[in-house]
């Protein structure tokens, strides 16, 4: 598609040009916190021992081309996503009978759902969840109709940790400064031009998601004196702090909320709740100031999503702890389950009522279709007539080439593509209990584009495919019998685009492969 209508983006660069470029680049990001903490493979423990460095995020040096109609469908179906996971996470019931045909299967889905029925056992004392989205779509085209036009396709929806808005915003800052002084060399057609180059608020409207749930926290419930503040639950280290660190700062400079990181292996330390009130207040003490007590009224959690971050059961004591408490949890535990690719793999099920019957009371018919078409097939691995298809396609070379093989889990790095299916199928034995806790997911091949990534201080050209991510914001009411509106706040919140070489399986930025990108709209 857009690689051969223009062939000749992005531009070849003279090498003054090419190192006029890259030289704003590198300062310009740095100048603006579009930085990363180098990984331990690129500095070496030695150079970097306090973890002080910083360096250029991972970057493309060019926005990357896309289709404005795909950027602007998935953003315009962003609330209704929203709706549809927020309702998803409400509605216990539902959740518990696809859970539980996983947690037979996976310790980790297990342990979260059994901290959801301690709490529920206990009562929740909380009612408000917040959502931080991110719906993750790559662009389809049938190579074999060329007429046709290019959709977007999902990848997944995340519901806990959805990173990089706050690259994001930079990236499409940078690209817009690079434009601005000229920096990119004349090109026939102008295809990078300020209306090509869309504003994108990901930082300021996600830390207005965090707002607005730290002021519907209302006033301390320990005592009317104590200061709040926001929790960033985080891991420790954290190569990508500064993503963080412009959510936490806008919080400070646009809402005058103060925030904390708290590293999730140390919560029992540094939080408590006092056993007297059954309000089950937050309590946070920084190690720095431990005199000085804050109630914490949202807890982000940017860690808390990986089994390896659960290293014994004092993990497990420490995400109850938290999920107990008075503190609205972005997200909570059933809204962490909501995101799990077994939900996606069921609302994506062919001729399946679960989308009206979640949407259809406040969603008009042709958003929800228009959501349905964003479905790629997703198939079970279980005894149903789809599941036997799938476990046919998984377990033939002749077949699997075309799929992605998937467990519960999040964070990158957990698939299994095409031919490597068969026999990882086969390594877990007999069992078909096991692939349960897997879904079967075509492959989407999106039309290879060019670009330059800059990553590490070495730039590479080739052929690169991106991920559009649209971030969105929700805050609802759960528990069955709500006074007033089930759904508080709910908008879409900017975007993210990533970038990989065209064949590599992953595109994570920080695991490993891809860069931070912005589009050029065409
Ligand atoms: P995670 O929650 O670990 O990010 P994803 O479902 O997003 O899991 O998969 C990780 C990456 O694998 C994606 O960013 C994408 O690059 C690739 N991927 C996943 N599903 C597909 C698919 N159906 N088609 C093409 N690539 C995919
Ligand atoms: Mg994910
Ligand atoms: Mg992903």
């Amino acid at each position: 598609m857009a690689a051969s209508i223009y062939p000749d983006y992005p531009p070849e660069l003279t090498s003054t040009q090419s190192e006029y470029l890259l030289s704003n680049v590198k300062d310009w990001s740095i100048l603006n916190g579009l930085a990363v903490r180098p990984s331990l493979s690129f500095v070496s423990e030695e150079v970097d021992s306090s973890r002080s460095l910083a360096v250029t995020a991972p970057v493309t040096i060019f926005p990357s081309l896309f289709p404005r109609r795909c950027f602007e469908e998935a953003r315009a179906i962003q609330t209704a996503y929203n709706e549809l996971y927020a309702l998803v996470a409400r509605d216990e019931e539902w959740l518990r009978n696809i859970v539980e045909e996983i947690v037979e299967v996976d310790d980790f889905i297990a342990h979260l759902w059994d901290v959801h029925l301690a709490v529920k056992k206990e009562g929740y004392v909380q009612s408000l969840s917040l959502g931080i989205f991110r719906s993750d779509y790559m662009v389809h085209k049938d190579p074999s109709q060329p007429d046709t036009k290019p959709e977007i396709r999902q990848v997944e929806f995340n519901t806990i940790a959805s990173s990089f808005g706050g690259l994001a915003a930079k990236v499409s800052g940078l690209h817009s400064h690079l434009l601005s002084i000229t920096a990119y060399p004349p090109m026939n057609p102008a295809l990078i031009t300020k209306s090509s180059l869309p504003a994108n608020s990901s930082i300021a409207s996600i830390s207005q998601g965090l707002a607005v749930a730290h002021k519907a926290y209302g006033p301390p419930k320990s005592h009317p004196s104590l200061p709040l503040c926001i929790l960033f639950v985080v891991q420790d280290p954290e190569n990508n702090v500064f993503d963080q660190h412009a959510l936490a700062s806008a919080l400070l400079s646009n809402h005058n909320i103060l925030t904390f990181r708290l590293p999730f292996p140390v919560t029992l330390a540094h939080t408590h709740i006092s056993s007297g009130q059954p309000s089950r207040p937050l309590i946070y003490k920084p190690p720095h100031s431990p005199s000085t007590a804050y109630e914490v009224t949202t807890l982000y959690f940017r860690a808390g999503y990986a089994p390896t971050e659960y290293t014994s059961s004092k993990s497990w004591e420490a995400r109850l702890h938290l999920e107990r408490s008075a503190a609205i949890k972005c997200p909570s535990i059933l809204t962490h389950l909501a995101g799990s690719k077994k939900i996606q793999q069921i609302l994506a099920t062919p001729s399946s009522l679960h989308l009206d019957r979640f949407l259809s009371s406040t969603i008009s018919a042709d958003l929800i279709s228009r959501v349905r078409a964003t479905f790629a097939a997703i198939y079970p691995l279980d005894d149903s007539k789809a599941g036997k298809y799938a476990i046919g396609i998984a377990t033939d070379v002749g077949k699997a080439r075309g799929y992605v093989l998937k467990p519960q889990r999040e964070g990158g790095g957990n698939n299994i593509y095409g031919l490597k299916i068969p026999p990882f199928i086969k390594s877990l034995g007999d069992e078909s209990k096991k692939y349960r806790s897997h879904i079967l997911m075509e492959l989407i091949e999106p039309p290879a584009l060019r670009n330059s990534v800059y990553r590490n201080g070495e730039v590479t050209q080739g052929e690169v495919i991106g991920e559009l991510g649209v971030y969105g914001v929700c805050l609802w009411q759960h528990g069955e019998e709500v006074a007033g509106p089930k759904i508080l706040e709910n908008w879409e919140a900017g975007y993210l685009l990533r970038t990989k070489g065209k064949d590599s399986e992953e595109g994570g930025v920080a695991a490993g492969f891809g860069a931070v990108d912005s589009v050029c709209l065409i």
